[in-house]
């Protein structure tokens, strides 16, 4: 029901169907329908108010009698988020006027500066860049292509992936379908790839738009439950497949974009030293979900009919090593202020977007809390750490490096908290595998109820930059959000500032503040295993 606040974005009626996130727009209001249908269903008895409701519902007494758990202070610093939040001033600057910020590019080192600026703004102390080296930076240049045979006349929309080369000027090849699980379903392609466009695999299969919003399963992926890890292109066979094709003088691999209504998407994780020198590897570009199943139902048709397309794509790399920066601001504790609460998220995104969602909502978040807990005046017995990551997207880089270059300080950092899964409010905290923290955490934060949380030792997930914090033995937590999108716009050119909600960023902002000031006045640091 909260989403339905927001104004959505309906476009006029002679919005062109051509384009992918007017198409999103044009259908948004469908699945908003489905949402608020399945919300009706959860929570109708305590918003749809009837018209002959006495003034005060039974319920508003019960909840008015109840105690509050909150201190004074986090009842200011909760009412001043939400009276006064820079939550949306912040993601509109960030998504609107930097842009996109893939790691090593110009606009993501602007957005470190620009942080950098709001925390000193802010009261924060101990402001700074840190860097880290990045092997070799990349830009995306153009990426066109068509249908030349058969002639049915349709322009490919596509996207080159990230630190991919381009081709050698504008090329025409045979689509093939290599259609291949196994080395030894291979065989029969060898000698046939040559100068050709490779379809790696059939199209994926994508949940239905009713389910996309529903909770459980993979959050960060639009696929199929059964099929989720696909898309992750680079491991095992598919990294095998890949180089076979390369071998057999293959021009082009093309991927399926993995997203529904014609949106196109990009990523890939870093793996060790693979992306560099990448020149020697193929163009890889994704294609609209829509396209590339026409494209596999044109390819595996049988001879002697023949599917060629047209593709040109440029891309530079930028030698490196590159240097990098994660931007870091502190409240300085007052009681104990070489032990530490690091609150986070990432400052880098995926380029086709705008980078709101993954992880711009994250960064207004953590600057608000930063802004909150720096104007109430009364610094927490720890010191607060305000860490905005980068490399995050290429595989968790600059947390890797950030946790490998505090190594003598981990012990001394209590927790680590993430906000990175978009808009949605905060329903869990997830703590990672680690048992003994549930007494702790439900005795010392189920205040957090108060703010909508649901469960305080929720389900974890990988993928963000607790992870190395986690893997050094420091206790670490991803938030748990509502999915509110994120499954559609997740790396997408969805991802945009018009798919951000404002109430539930606050929720998020006054549960990352509530969080830090109870860990971080706690008497001990929170446990940890024995190892
Ligand atoms: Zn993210």
């Amino acid at each position: 029901m909260r989403r339905l606040h927001r104004n959505l974005p309906y476009p006029p009626l002679c919005t062109p169907y051509s384009s992918f996130p007017l198409v999103f727009r044009t259908l948004y209001p469908l699945l908003a329908g489905a949402i608020l249908w399945i919300g009706i269903g959860v929570s109708g008895a305590q918003d749809a108010t009837p018209a002959s409701a006495p003034a005060i519902a039974a319920s508003d007494v019960k909840r008015a009698e109840k105690v509050s758990l909150t201190t004074e202070l986090e009842q200011k610093v909760i009412a001043e988020t939400k009276s006064a939040s820079e939550i949306m001033a912040n993601l509109t600057y960030l998504s609107d006027v930097i842009g996109p910020r893939l790691t090593g590019t110009a606009a993501l080192k602007k957005a470190n500066d620009w942080t950098a600026e709001k925390m000193k703004a802010y009261g924060l102390t101990n402001v700074h860049l840190e860097s880290w080296e990045l092997p070799e930076g990349w830009e995306r240049g153009f990426a066109r292509g068509r249908v030349i045979e058969p002639d049915n006349q349709r322009v490919l929309q596509l996207a080159s992936n990230a630190w991919s080369p381009g081709t050698k000027g504008e090329i025409e090849g045979d689509v093939i379908a290599l259609n291949a699980t196994n080395q030894s379903e291979l065989a029969p392609y060898k000698g046939q790839l040559k100068g050709a466009v490779i379809l790696m695999g059939p199209p994926v299969q994508l949940r239905d738009l009713a389910e996309m919003e529903k909770p459980g399963g993979m959050f960060f992926n639009a696929l199929a439950p059964k099929q989720s890890g696909r898309g992750f292109g680079g491991f095992g066979f598919g990294r095998f497949r890949e180089d076979f094709a390369t071998k057999e003088g293959a021009a082009v691999i093309l991927s399926d974009a993995s997203a529904p209504l014609g949106l196109l998407s990009t990523g890939g994780p870093w793996l060790g030293a693979d992306r560099p020198s990448a020149s020697n590897r193929l163009p890889s570009v994704t294609v609209v979900h829509e396209q590339y199943a026409m494209l596999y139902r044109l390819a595996t048709r049988p001879a002697p009919a023949r599917t060629r397309i047209q593709i040109e794509v440029s891309n530079k790399f930028v030698p490196g090593p590159v240097t990098i920066y994660n931007t870091v601001g502190e409240i300085r504790g007052s009681g104990k202020p070489d032990e530490i609460v690091v609150l986070g998220a990432h400052l880098d995104s995926w380029d086709l977007g705008q980078g709101t969602l993954d992880n711009g909502t994250g960064v207004a978040v953590v600057l608000e809390t930063a802004r909150q807990l720096a104007r109430c005046g009364t610094p927490p017995k720890r010191t607060l750490r305000f860490i905005l990551f980068t490399g995050e997207e290429q595989g968790l880089l600059g947390s890797n490096a950030y946790v490998k270059q505090h190594k003598a300080e981990l012990p001394r950092i209590s927790a680590c908290i993430i906000h990175d899964t978009g808009t949605g409010k905060v329903t869990g905290l997830g703590w990672t595998n680690r048992p003994e923290l549930k007494p702790v955490i439900e005795s010392e934060l189920s205040v957090l109820k108060e703010l909508g949380v649901e469960q305080l030792v929720a389900r974890s997930f990988p993928g963000s930059d607790h992870v190395p914090f986690e893997r050094s033995g420091v206790p670490s937590c991803m938030f748990n959000q509502e999915i509110a999108g994120y499954r559609i716009a997740h790396h997408t050119s969805a991802d945009t500032l018009d798919m951000a909600h404002e109430p539930d960023l606050i929720q998020g902002a006054q549960v990352m503040a509530v969080t830090a000031l109870r860990l971080a006045n706690r008497e001990e640091m929170l446990p940890r295993k024995s190892n």
